[in-house]
């Protein structure tokens, strides 16, 4: 087994500050006004905001809370989506777009509001840089920020280079970098943690280790696990990457990719203000990007790489720390902790996948690596919508989405094909 393989293990998991406790597995039958499929910040989220509007809530996690992406991510809370807003406004115009921007920093808001709120200790911190790794890359970041400045109202951008983006990050990879003040990162795992107790201390009963294993649609719905039954006026579908099969319409609509991470041991003070001296999160502008931070106890967490067909890339142990040693040559011989991986959901066009099957079964799945903060949002637009305010989640749910083409069967070696293609053109 590689290092990368062990299940639920991570640096995450061996730094929980939030203790809750176990949630026992639904037995028996239950009901609810809304059943929610999921225990990552989609399905969590979803719950606290419906329990704070009085509604009753059931949560079923097939695994433990925070067991999927959102216990295992980056970390980092951005505004935006995983596509370039260009592709909204394709599909949309302009002024749907602007409002689906403006969403997204809302989704960075109530972040930092419920981490505030909640008292959730996921040593959020802000500053963010995309970091440019050639000329090309460059030329676009600084177009994005001419575009956002202009069309989106949004200042938020510095462009540096030199010396001012060696205050921030110091190594010489990158010719130039954004900075984003609006944006930052947390330890993912807590906050999910943290949203879970907020969802159970507003009244949700929250099971683990319990998997749909089927909904029946209909008004009510029922939800169907090994040892039990939820009957609900709606249900909420949070699942992300792992809903293979129980929902079939949603089927080929997102496709699972798996992302690796890396915790080193703590850095001293010194060697952690000669990698992120301001402790600023970073993502380079690649297509297959590499993106890391420090954790609060100053650990470098470092992510990228990926793969569609659930086997480990060749060399990726090796590839990994060959990166890290490149970036930043005052880590030689700091030891590297931990290694895991985690599964994304992304879409044909990377922007996220929001709607409602029938009268009463909402979904949002699809973040393409770009979840943290949207997924917030996501839960907060699925509990507006039941409670009949649907204009904001139909916003999102108007963005079209095609199948990945190839049927069941060639879907993943064509998925492999185009990220071939891209890494090439990342080299170039
Ligand atoms: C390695 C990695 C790095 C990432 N880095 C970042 C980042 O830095 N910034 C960012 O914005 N995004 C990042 N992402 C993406 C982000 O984590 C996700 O977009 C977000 O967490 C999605 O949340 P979710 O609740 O929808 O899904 P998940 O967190 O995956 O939760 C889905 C949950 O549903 C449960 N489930 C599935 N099927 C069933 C069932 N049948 N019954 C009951 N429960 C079920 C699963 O066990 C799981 O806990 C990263 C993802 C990974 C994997």
């Amino acid at each position: 087994m590689s290092a990368f393989d062990s299940p639920a293990a991570s640096w995450y998991r061996d730094s929980v500050a939030v203790a809750l406790g176990d949630f026992p597995p639904l037995e028996g039958e239950a009901r609810a006004d809304v059943c929610v499929i999921g225990g990552g910040v989609t399905g969590c989220s979803a719950a606290l905001e419906l329990a704070e509007r009085g509604y009753s809530v059931v949560l079923l996690e097939a695994g433990e809370i925070g067991y999927g992406a959102s216990g295992r991510s980056g970390g980092q809370i951005l505004p935006g989506l995983g596509t370039d807003m260009a592709t909204v406004e394709k599909a949309l115009g302009r002024s749907a777009a602007r409002d689906i921007w403006a969403m997204s920093r809302e989704a960075v808001r109530l972040t930092a509001e419920r981490v505030e709120r909640h008292a959730i200790p996921c040593d959020l911190a802000w500053g963010y840089l995309h970091a440019a790794v050639k000329p090309r890359h460059v030329r676009e970041l600084e177009a994005f920020r001419e575009r956002m400045a202009r069309d989106y109202d949004y200042p938020g951008l510095t462009m540096l280079h030199g010396e001012a983006l060696r205050e921030r990050v110091v190594t010489d990879a990158y010719p130039a970098a954004l900075h984003e003040r609006d944006a930052g990162h947390l330890h993912p795992l807590n906050y999910t943690l943290g949203l879970a107790r907020a969802a159970r201390d507003a009244g949700v009963a929250i099971h683990e280790n319990s998997a749909a294993t089927a909904i029946r649609r209909g008004q009510p719905a029922r939800v169907d696990t090994a040892r039990g039954r939820v009957t609900a006026d709606f249900v909420v579908l949070g699942t992300n990457a792992f809903q293979a099969g129980l929902v079939p319409e949603l089927s080929g609509r997102v496709m699972r990719a798996a992302n690796y991470m890396i915790a080193t041991e703590p850095l001293s003070p010194e060697q952690a203000a000669r990698v992120l001296p301001r402790n600023d999160a970073l993502s380079d502008a690649n297509f297959v990007l590499d993106y890391y931070r420090l954790s609060g106890d100053r650990r470098l967490i470092y992510g990228g790489e990926v793969s569609y067909d659930g086997r480990e890339p060749p060399g990726l142990e090796t590839r990994m720390d060959a990166k890290i040693a490149r970036l930043f040559p005052v880590l030689e011989g700091v030891r590297i902790e931990y290694r895991w991986g985690g599964d994304v959901a992304i879409t044909l066009d990377r922007a996220p996948d929001f709607g409602r099957l029938g009268a009463n079964l909402y979904y949002a799945q699809g973040y393409s690596g770009h979840g943290m903060a949207l997924a917030g949002l996501a839960g907060r637009l699925m509990a507006e919508a039941i409670a009949g305010q649907s204009e904001r989640f139909d916003a999102f749910a108007a963005m079209p989405h095609r199948r990945f083409p190839g049927g069941p069967w060639l879907r993943t070696p064509l998925l492999v094909l185009a990220t071939h293609f891209y890494k090439l053109r990342d080299r170039l």
